[in-house]
């Protein structure tokens, strides 16, 4: 299975595509979590990244196509994966189109998460994850059962994402307006763009994404 999931930041992306790898034994690839890594290790990569992603704007291209090429050549990728913030613009999307193509490959499915800009603050600014192992938790709409500690793993430490503040989500969100949906007709004339009511809770999105995504392992 291969699959994009595509909608603005704080659809709920990261945490769909966490439980759909779970269900159906596939990989999430995270551009953005791969960006953060290469920041905190420092590398070239990081130190180009850094100060784009803190202003809420997009990565250049060609470093994302190089960094997502090298992804899905790796073993785990075999069994399938599920993009998530990625392709971000037509340029991206033509280039993972050319990847797949050269590998006897495509994606299956495209499903677009939609949310009202409105509810996106909120949600972003709300959000944290667990240091130790990356559960995502939000102040309002997500705590954990005890205060504190991970329901995952116990863990007692957690992280914010630098960007996920009200001052950068404008920027976000206006990058994912004047570049990112561009690439929704692309995948509406492959025939492959699915929707789904990104607005509905979690639990009931992950209904209706499954139900979809069923379809894909019946075929
Ligand atoms: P995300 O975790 O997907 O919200 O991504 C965080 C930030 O990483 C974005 O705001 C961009 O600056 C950068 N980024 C992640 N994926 C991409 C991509 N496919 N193209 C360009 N920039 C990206």
């Amino acid at each position: 299975m291969k699959l994009i999931l595509l909608g603005p930041p704080g659809a709920g992306k990261g945490t769909q595509a966490k439980r759909l790898q779970d269900r159906y034994g596939v990989v999430q690839i995270s551009t953005g979590d791969m960006l953060r890594a290469e920041v905190s290790a420092g590398s070239e990569v990081g130190l180009q990244a850094k100060a784009v992603m803190e202003a809420g704007q997009l990565v250049s291209d060609d470093i994302l196509i190089r960094m997502l090429a090298g992804r899905i050549e790796r073993a785990d990728c075999a069994p399938g994966f599920i993009l998530d913030g990625f392709p971000r613009t037509v340029p991206q999307a033509q280039a993972l189109d050319a990847m797949l193509t050269s590998k006897s490959m495509q994606i299956d499915m495209v499903v677009e998460l939609k949310v009202d800009d409105a509810a996106l603050t909120d949600r972003i600014a709300g959000r944290y994850t667990c240091k130790a192992c990356g559960a995502g938790y939000h102040d309002e709409f997500q705590k954990p059962v005890i205060a504190g500690v991970c329901d995952k793993c116990g863990g007692t430490a957690f992280v914010r994402r630098a960007d996920d503040n009200r001052e950068t989500v404008g920027a976000r969100l206006a990058a994912y307006h004047a570049q990112t949906a561009p690439i929704l007709p692309h995948y509406a004339a492959q025939g492959k763009l699915r929707e789904v009511d990104g607005m509905a809770d979690i639990d009931a999105v992950t209904v209706e994404l499954t139900a979809l995504l069923d379809t894909l392992v019946a075929a």
